[in-house]
């Protein structure tokens, strides 16, 4: 005991100006954190007050694709989060010993729930129009933690076109049944390769996946839950991430940012 009651989370508070969204996957590799950080740069951009919490434990790759090397910095009782691109940026891979290094964090469930706790409550996040935040793939303990600490919290599904990729994200998005959660909509990522010859879509990944599981949700929760895009392929997408410099800011016009742009405003 002695911890003293705990802290509130703003954002949970009733009447905060803040939106919420939980970005959830099925599997991991579909472009999740991907689509979080290009969403969050284009709102930044488009003048919103953005932060975004990394609360993918086994991926935890937003720092390196918003190119944030930095730590978090204590003041008195608050941490504050480094800045890039105007984003503030909280991440599990922040908070592992100095000298973890690549090791895996194995964080059980009870753990899982102080962190994200933490990283709402203890974190100077100020008054955000957009908190964005990259959940682990599945339908895990982060997941559930979220949706009981912040009921009001939107969720974001990413897919691929793959038929067993969508099945999986449809049972992550229909946790959303239990939890009562909205679910903002899907988002369908690799859709296509456009080619480099002609003006021809590869399907690398088969089709259909994004409006299937927006369909299946639909189904399962009674409310209609939104395609909201298709994100294609892009390579400039992948380097970006690896170089922290995403997408959306280097290449704008491509088809990739400006379709991640349009389900930014849309939100
Ligand atoms: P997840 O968060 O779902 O595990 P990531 O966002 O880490 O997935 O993406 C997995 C890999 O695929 C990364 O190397 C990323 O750069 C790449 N990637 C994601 N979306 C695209 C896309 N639309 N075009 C090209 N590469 C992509």
């Amino acid at each position: 005991g002695g911890r003293g009651p705990e802290k509130e989370i703003p954002f949970a508070k009733p009447g905060s100006l803040t939106r919420v969204f939980a970005v959830a996957s099925g599997k991991g590799g579909v472009g999740k954190s991907s689509v979080t950080v290009n969403l969050a740069v284009a709102m930044a951009s488009s003048g919103l007050k953005v932060g975004v919490v990394d609360a993918d434990i086994y991926g935890h790759s937003v720092p390196r694709m918003l190119g944030v090397s930095d730590r978090p910095t204590k003041v008195e009782d608050m941490i504050m989060p480094p800045v890039a691109h105007d984003i503030k940026v909280i991440s599990v891979g922040m908070f592992k010993p100095a000298d973890a290094g690549n090791s895996p964090v194995v964080w059980r469930g009870p753990m899982l729930d102080r962190a994200l706790h933490q990283f709402l409550a203890d974190v100077y996040w100020g008054d955000l129009d957009v908190l964005l935040m990259d959940l682990p793939p599945g339908t895990g303990d982060i997941a559930i933690s979220v949706a009981q600490r912040m009921p009001g919290a939107e969720i974001l599904v990413v897919t691929t076109p793959q038929q067993a990729a969508a099945e999986v994200a449809e049972r992550a998005g229909s946790i959303a049944t239990q939890t009562h959660q909205q679910i903002a909509g899907v988002i369908e990522n690799m859709a296509w390769l456009p080619c480099p010859h002609c003006d021809e879509r590869i399907a690398v990944f088969g089709e259909g996946g994004g409006q299937s599981v927006a369909d299946g949700l639909t189904r399962s929760l009674g409310v209609r839950v939104p395609l909201l895009g298709q994100v294609p392929i892009d390579l400039r997408l992948r380097e970006g991430g690896d170089n922290g410099k995403p997408l959306v800011l280097t290449d704008p016009d491509s088809p990739a940012a400006t379709e991640l742009r349009r389900i930014a405003t849309g939100l």
